[in-house]
């Protein structure tokens, strides 16, 4: 067994061996010694090897689920080998032959299938990066579900387009490994990395492997893919077959995501916003959990996929809103639909399954309750009103017909179905009579064994006598010890002698018994033949179920949103190809529904109106300032994830909202350390910055929230006033701007598309009162101090900065700052041509207006020190 072992594990290197052995998987040697201690097992040993003890540890196949899942977690990869005959068989060749072993998959964080490893409600993505012709690619899919899916991009789109999909697992061409440092790429949720050999990349090889998966010549009618795409698809491909050893899930048609069809969301801002966690990583306080009002698991899949996949096409995200709108309309349908798809089955994960062989009754059985209730959402569309829009009229197209499969679903499966295929039980009575005949047989012989008991009862005057079953004997008799002499010698065969009973057999109950035998295997036999014809039949049907499991999914989505905007009033947006951002009464989804969850005051809704062009119709970036707790933060955030909502097809919450299509979204909100990736707070900050400042267009979003904090305060203060240059000039973009520099205001005077605004507050009796108003206008101060005596500082300390805050106020240079507003030459730095002259010294004006010949000893002596005052500056 340990050469067979051992053979087995040279082959799988790099995982743990899960190595089946009856109702155990076992794992030996350095395996057992890791697995032991993720898994906080018992470790024992097991026989010897090479002179040693052999370290061993197990688990038990029926919880084996629960023990992998969290393997996968630590970061190991298993590889399940199980026994590929029956052990009786093994035997038969000879009393010391192994029972054939073979690995039948190998379980990766990328390619999970089971309900209990995945969280229902989210992808979980395997994705491949490749490189060809200088290009680069990706592809993705979820073989728990078939979505697959390339994109080619930039290097430097890659960090985003890696935080939209989150994979779980990523294949990485060898010499691609070197440029790519998984710190800045990976910035939450690190995916299992793989490195693969860059043979494993080769376009061509993948272009046959796909085109033969999806039995086409060629690839060119899925669209216009590069050879990066087509490079990682492929890998991927060959990736799933090999783990999979062999088989390949039911995966839809390969759809190319174009460049720019998405708003492009980087690792920093999706945290910053909150959208799927909040910074703390809990899923209560995101936007998801507040907007997902899903009934399916599909459905919030689909749903979670297009927040973190905004749309930029117009009417692309017009139809999406079409159909939301369409649902909030139609009241009676929508409650319909809802409740028909409440409790509706995982169709995808079930096909899924059943593709990869790893599917069970129940799996037929949602196949078949899920095309059921296509069926009849069919029936609630086409009930509808007239007038469906687009989105809704191909979703009752795709949901399309599958009564033949139903109906033989229908008829073979039994009512209560086993998790699993393996003792049967499943195919319904009535449906194959060849079955019927067998069962009954079985069950027959089992009235005949009850016949005989009675029979060897009388015949042998002992009332105990009874026949019982157990693997080792199979049926025996057994009469108590105390009787045992009463048993005549014919036809009693003895078996075994207990303590408190004596066991016997007869030539009439061994015949019984292998007919039992007989007619429960030939009945398995069939059943299991039928199972596999049921699976054949979902199988040759999978791309139509593909269809219908989204189409549910569709409906899921519209009528969920619907209902998000019917109960939290959220109004449609109008998106257009324009650069303006136009919010009326905006609201924070998160903050709002948290105060109507507490019972706090409503939420005061704020305008927000950004114009496209330079300050004529309104101004393009806003400044804010106010106090500390006044609501800056939740201002910015809100409008940024208005329009992430407008543009994933969601209603908004606002009283109106008109958004140019955003390409690209911005937010660098907070303080964040990343001590872990080895930055401090203030480098993050720089570094999202930078980011920012870099790669923002015309037609980007931009939050930028207390930039410069985390320094000494001119530094600060100086960062933020190039900033807000850099951006009004040079970005040219859209942009909300919070800060507790209120010297910056004076920048107003300088730039035409610069709005002054602020959060307004009320004083009453020495008392701030926070009336969360965001008003035209500037704030003069922040009342920090007032902010903080809330917070519970001791008095003194609050006394103390009171007076140090009067007497630096006094001090204050106010018109220094006016005069850097007036007389600095903006942007002098920006001259296209090569880096800035520095600043004129002071000293060489003093010098070039001085006339030695007409100075006094008095007056050389005091230029002297002047000239020396000036060169400090
Ligand atoms: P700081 O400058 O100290 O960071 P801030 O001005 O950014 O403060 P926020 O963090 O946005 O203030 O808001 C503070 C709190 O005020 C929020 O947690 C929220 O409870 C409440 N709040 C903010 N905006 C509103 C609003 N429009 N309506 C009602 N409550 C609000």
């Amino acid at each position: 067994m340990m050469t067979q072992y051992l053979e087995i594990r040279r082959a799988h290197p790099d995982c743990l061996l899960f190595y089946r052995m009856g109702d155990f998987y076992e794992l030996f040697f350095e395996d057992a010694v890791k697995a032991s201690r993720a898994l906080d097992i018992a470790l024992t040993k097991r026989g010897r090897h090479e002179g040693q003890d052999i370290p061993m540890c197990g688990v038990p196949v029926a919880t084996a689920d629960t023990y992998l899942a969290r393997l996968i977690k630590c970061g190991f990869r298993v590889a399940v080998a199980e026994q590929m005959e029956d052990p009786a068989e093994a035997r038969r060749r000879g009393p010391k032959s192994v029972v054939r072993r073979d690995v039948i998959r190998v379980v990766t964080k990328g390619t999970l299938t089971e309900d209990s490893l995945l969280d229902a409600r989210r992808n979980n993505f395997l994705a491949a990066l490749a490189e060809a012709g200088g290009a680069l690619g990706m592809a993705w899919l979820d073989i728990s579900t078939g979505v697959f899916r390339t994109q080619a991009l930039a290097f430097e789109s890659l960090a985003p387009a890696l935080a939209r999909i989150e994979p779980g697992e990523i294949l990485i061409p060898e010499r691609l490994t070197a440029r790519l440092d998984p710190k800045n790429l990976f910035a939450e949720r690190p995916p299992a990395i793989v490195p693969l050999p860059d043979s494993r990349f080769d376009s061509e090889n993948a272009r046959r492997r796909l085109a033969a998966y999806y039995k086409v010549r060629a690839l060119d009618g899925f669209g216009d893919f590069s050879r990066a795409e087509i490079a990682a698809a492929g890998a991927l491909l060959d990736y799933v077959e090999l783990t999979q050893k062999g088989r390949l899930p039911v995966l839809a048609r390969l759809l190319r995501l174009a460049p720019g069809a998405a708003m492009e969301i980087d690792p920093a801002t999706a945290r910053n916003l909150e959208l799927f966690r909040t910074l703390s990583g809990e899923r209560d306080g995101s936007l998801i959990s507040v907007i997902d009002k899903t009934v399916t698991a599909a459905g919030a899949r689909l749903l979670a996929a297009r927040l973190a996949m905004p749309l930029t096409d117009v009417s692309a995200i017009n139809r999406r809103l079409d159909a939301v709108d369409f649902c909030l309309t139609e009241g009676d349908l929508r409650v319909r639909l809802r409740g028909a798809l409440s409790g509706s089955p995982d169709l995808e994960r079930a096909l899924s399954r059943l593709s990869l062989a790893r599917g069970g009754p129940r799996d037929l059985a949602n196949i078949r309750d899920g095309l059921t209730l296509a069926h009849e959402l069919r029936g609630v569309l086409a009930a509808a009103k007239l007038g469906l829009p687009q989105d809704l009229t191909e979703a009752h197209a795709n949901l399309g017909r599958h009564d033949q499969l139903v109906e033989r679903l229908g008829a073979g499966l039994a009512p209560d179905l086993p998790a699993s295929t393996r003792d049967g039980g499943f195919v319904a009575p009535g449906f194959s009579p060849a079955l019927d005949e067998q069962r009954q047989l079985r069950d027959e012989s089992r009235r005949l064994i009850a016949g005989l008991q009675s029979r060897y009862q009388s015949v042998t005057g002992i009332a105990s006598l009874k026949i019982r079953h157990n693997n080792v004997l199979g049926f025996y008799i057994e009469v108590p010890a105390g009787q045992a002499a009463k048993m005549p010698e014919s036809p009693f065969i003895h078996r075994q002698t207990m303590s408190s009973a004596v066991r016997y057999t007869s030539t009439e109950l061994g015949d019984l018994e292998s007919r039992i035998a007989r007619a429960a295997e030939t009945a398995l036999g069939l059943e299991l033949e039928l199972f596999a014809e049921f699976t054949a039949a979902v199988l040759a049907h999978g791309e139509a179920v593909t269809k219908a499991a989204r189409a549910l999914a569709e409906l899921d989505v519209a009528s969920a949103l619907a209902e998000l905007a019917a109960e939290s009033r959220y109004v449609r947006p109008e998106i257009d190809g324009g650069a303006d951002f136009r919010i009326e009464g905006g609201r924070h989804p998160v903050v709002e529904a948290a105060l109507a969850g507490a019972n706090e005051p409503p939420f005061v809704g704020n305008d927000c109106a950004l114009s496209a062009d330079d300050g004529a119709a309104g101004p393009r970036l806003w400044l804010l300032t106010g106090p500390n707790m006044a609501g800056k933060s939740t201002f910015l955030r809100q409008n940024a994830l208005i329009a992430v909502m407008a543009q994933m097809g969601s209603f908004v919450p606002a009283k109106s909202a008109r958004i140019g299509a955003v390409d690209r979204l911005f937010s660098r909100v907070g303080a964040a350390d990343d001590l872990a990736r080895g930055r401090s707070t203030f480098m993050v900050e720089m570094l999202e910055t930078a980011a920012i400042l870099n790669q923002a267009g015309p037609r980007a979003l931009v939050i930028l929230d207390e930039i410069g904090r985390g320094t000494a305060t001119f530094d600060g203060l100086s960062i933020a006033w190039a900033v807000v240059e850099h951006l009004h000039d040079i970005n040219r973009c859209r942009a909300l701007f919070a800060t507790h520099y209120h010297e910056l205001t004076a920048l107003a005077a300088k730039l035409p598309a610069l709005g002054l605004y602020t959060m307004r507050i009320k004083e009453w009796k020495g008392q701030v009162v926070f009336l969360h108003e965001v008003a035209k206008g500037s704030a003069d101060r922040s009342y920090g101090i007032h902010v903080a005596e809330l917070a519970g500082l001791p008095a003194p300390v609050i006394a103390r900065a009171t007076q140090v805050l009067d007497s630096l106020e006094r001090d204050r240079k106010a018109e220094t700052l006016s005069r850097l507003a007036n007389d600095l030459p903006l942007f002098s730095t920006l001259a296209p041509a090569g880096p800035a002259e520095p600043p004129a010294n002071p000293a060489l004006g003093l010098l070039a207006a001085t006339d030695p010949d007409a100075l006094t000893p008095k007056e050389a002596l005091d230029l002297l020190y002047k000239l020396k005052q000036a060169a400090k500056t």
